[in-house]
């Protein structure tokens, strides 16, 4: 499981541009998906050794008493809750006020690892300005500049390497089992115990035993007409003794790294609410990731025709980016549709761990240039050479040749059409990378 990083701190001390900073190298791989919008406060990063979630966790009041403030003050506490560091972000040019005080109070009482970060430290000298910082009693404190990238790979080493994180071997791992790692992931309500339940309610599900599953990760292994999977939990299951017991309790935390460790990802969407923000909120992460999807519009049941209608065309637009995957409509609760959904996720995850060979791959190249040659830009021409298969989960096809940086993104959608038909990929994102030798 990738660990969590919650940024916490007054507000105007930088949370929001360090956060922007420590996501910034992920934004770039889904900059071109249009209808993508992205939830602020929840990212990827990838610094040196370490790739993890980072939370912003917005204006911090841990005390609000009531409205919108208390309930923004309730998620936070959750995100704190469950992170594994908490970076509390202090301005180094303001030095410490009160309520950088009552923040470090509440950090204490929780005794999470927490790391101090004194922003806007651009051209200060260092140890000079820094010394009040330590009256908050809790260590060291690092000079960081969000805005000028100063010191945040130091920050992130500071904040992980304590934690003696176990090292992960996806390679090694994805080679091993042949269990397809599931997660079904939505907003609350939208019918997850619900069709969870349903599921393992199944006489053809059969759970068996599985050994050494990681830090606090609860998953449930069963096998379906003979294949495997582990379904991973996105805080909706519970394991009571033998048995597993579906509660409500949303955690876009969870929801994240389940979303990270899975093969594939079922998202269920409301008929009865519509595509929401949220919903798309977590579709982006989906498709950030680079996991498969399987689409499933719940409560199927309790639809008209109307709203069928305007379901299916809101999915078209608001979801564009996800059009890859299968769409199915169902009902947990009548236990409707429920059969062709497994054979999505199975498609799906054979489609995620595909193996494509260089000749095969270097063929299809050169007929589809033989097709349709990509336009000239300039003087320059694209010359494609071959291609060669740069990784699995998700699938990413290198391309190689000359002038490549001038292929458009319109024949590189052209040509994912005829990679996709060739190996029948359905429900995985593709990755093309073109790759110019000098
Ligand atoms: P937040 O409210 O904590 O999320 O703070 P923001 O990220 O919105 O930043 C507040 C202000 O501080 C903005 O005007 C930023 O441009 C500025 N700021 C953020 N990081 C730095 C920095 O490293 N150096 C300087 N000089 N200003 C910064
Ligand atoms: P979760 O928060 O995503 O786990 O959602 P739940 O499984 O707790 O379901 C939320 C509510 O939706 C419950 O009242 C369920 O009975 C209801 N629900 C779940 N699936 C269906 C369905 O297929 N049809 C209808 N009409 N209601 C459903």
């Amino acid at each position: 499981m990738k660990p969590v990083m919650a940024l916490v701190g007054r507000p105007n001390v930088g949370k929001s541009t360090l956060f922007n900073r420590l996501t910034k190298s992920r934004d770039a791989i889904v900059a071109d998906y249009a209808g993508l919008t992205r939830d602020r406060h929840y990212g990827n990063a990838k610094h040196g050794r370490y790739e993890f979630i980072v939370i912003d966790t917005g204006g911090f009041e841990p005390d609000a008493e009531s409205g919108i403030y208390k309930e923004m003050a309730k998620q936070t506490r959750q995100a704190v809750a469950e992170a594994d560091v908490v970076v509390f972000v202090l301005d180094a040019r303001a030095g410490v006020s009160a309520q950088d005080h009552d923040i470090a109070n509440y950090l204490r009482r929780l005794g999470k690892p927490t790391v101090l970060a004194a922003n806007k430290a651009e051209g200060m000298t260092e140890g000079a300005q820094l010394g009040e910082f330590y009256e908050l009693g809790l260590g060291e404190v690092h000079p960081v500049s969000a805005a000028h990238g100063q010191g945040i790979r130091s920050l992130v080493d500071e904040a992980f390497d304590p934690l003696n994180l176990p090292e992960e071997d996806d390679a090694a791992e994805q080679q091993q089992t042949g269990i397809v790692k599931l997660a079904v992931a939505g907003r609350p309500n939208v019918g997850k115990s619900t069709l969870i339940n349903a599921w393992l309610g199944e006489e053809r599900l059969v759970a068996f035993d599985l050994p050494g599953t990681t830090r606090d990760t609860i998953s449930v292994p069963f096998e379906r007409n003979g294949q495997k999977f582990e379904l991973i939990d996105t805080a909706g299951i519970r394991r009571k003794g033998k048995v597993f017991e579906a509660i409500e309790k949303f955690s876009v935390v969870k929801t994240l790294q389940a979303i990270e460790t899975a093969h594939v990802v079922l998202l269920l969407l409301d008929a009865t609410q519509g595509v929401t923000d949220q919903d798309a909120h977590i579709a982006g992460y989906i498709l950030e990731s680079g996991r498969a999807v399987v689409l499933a519009v719940n409560k199927w049941d309790a639809t008209d025709d109307y709203q069928r209608e305007q379901l299916r065309r809101q999915i078209e637009t608001r979801l564009a980016f996800l059009k890859f995957a299968d769409l199915h409509f169902i009902s947990a609760v009548k236990r409707q549709g429920l059969g062709p959904v497994w054979a999505s996720i199975i498609q799906a995850h054979r489609s995620a761990m595909v193996k494509m060979t260089t000749p095969v791959l270097t063929r299809l190249v050169l007929e589809a240039v033989q097709f349709q040659a990509p336009k000239r830009s300039g003087m320059f021409r694209p010359k494609l050479r071959y291609a060669h298969q740069g990784g699995m989960n998700p699938p990413i096809i290198v391309v190689h040749g000359n002038s490549l940086e001038h292929v458009t993104d319109a024949y590189k959608r052209f040509l994912e059409g005829r990679f996709r038909k060739e190996f029948n990929l359905v429900g995985t994102p593709l990755r093309i990378e073109m790759k110019s030798s000098k």
